[in-house]
């Protein structure tokens, strides 16, 4: 999905990722990235990730929507979820993950899945000045679906101070990507002659379906969500 925030295109001076203690690759170290471009990449093509977060001293991981201009990752939800709230000034972990095939090895052992995936860690930021936490919605509604903030009522005083957003830099982050074939093709259980290769994934969007509510002869579907359909969703 393509991000139509204003920031997101600011040219930054620095497209490598810093490496610190945890988003060193040790593992399966060629599939790790340090292009910051990657990153990019991954982000603008989901809104999507995994919110791992420690709250009452117990681990949670929670799926929600973000939105990313580029420098900040943003997440909401209601005021009243503690995911969101109750550890503010505690680190989280975020992935981002898009899955792109299957990879059918000869062995079991060499089995695995071609995939783009970020995690970023930091501790994120309560945002709490209006004109801030309405960028950060617009920004997260436009990830998931670019030209619905400028079609959709905006959010008025009470939904802002019902919203919970939180802003967390993208400084500390790691990719990885695997791509390709699977690794025992020159491998002795080559010789088996078994098939073996990828069974690639897409997703794609489908055609918009409207709401009932709207009766039996509702309005057209506006071209920024009827152009998306057929095309690939990540
Ligand atoms: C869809 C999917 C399925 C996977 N299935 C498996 C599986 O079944 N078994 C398996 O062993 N591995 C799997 N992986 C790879 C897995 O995510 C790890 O990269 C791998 O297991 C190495 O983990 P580690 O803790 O030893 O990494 P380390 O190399 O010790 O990790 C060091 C640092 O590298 C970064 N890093 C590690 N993995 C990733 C990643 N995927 N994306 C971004 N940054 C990362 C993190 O910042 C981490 O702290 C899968 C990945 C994806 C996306």
């Amino acid at each position: 999905m393509t991000q139509t925030t204003t920031t997101a295109s600011i040219p930054r001076p620095d497209r490598t990722l810093a490496e610190t203690d945890r988003t060193r690759h040790r593992r399966l170290r060629e599939q790790g990235s340090l292009d910051r471009a990657a990153l990019d990449a991954i982000l603008a093509a989901g809104f999507v990730c995994h919110l791992g977060v420690i709250v009452d001293g117990s681990v949670r991981v929670m799926p929600t929507v973000y939105g990313s201009d580029g420098t900040t990752l943003y997440f909401h939800g209601s005021v009243a979820s503690r995911s969101l709230v109750s550890s503010p000034d505690a680190e989280v972990c975020v992935t981002v993950t898009h899955v792109d095939g299957l990879v059918l090895a000869r062995s079991a052992f060499e089995h695995g899945v071609n995939y783009r995936s970020a995690m970023i860690y930091g501790v994120p930021r309560p945002v709490t000045d209006d004109q801030e936490k309405t960028a950060g919605l617009r920004c997260l509604t436009e990830q998931c679906a670019p030209g619905q903030w400028d079609y959709a009522r905006r959010p008025d005083r009470k939904e802002l101070a019902a919203t919970a957003l939180l802003a967390l830099s993208l400084d500390e982050a790691s990719v990885k990507i695997r791509t390709g074939a699977p690794d025992d093709g020159d491998g002795p259980d080559a010789a088996r002659g078994r098939w073996a290769g990828v069974l690639p994934l897409h997703t794609t969007w489908g055609a918009p379906q409207p709401d009932p509510a709207l009766g039996t002869e509702p309005p057209a579907a506006p071209h920024h969500i009827a152009a998306r359909a057929d095309t690939p969703a990540s």
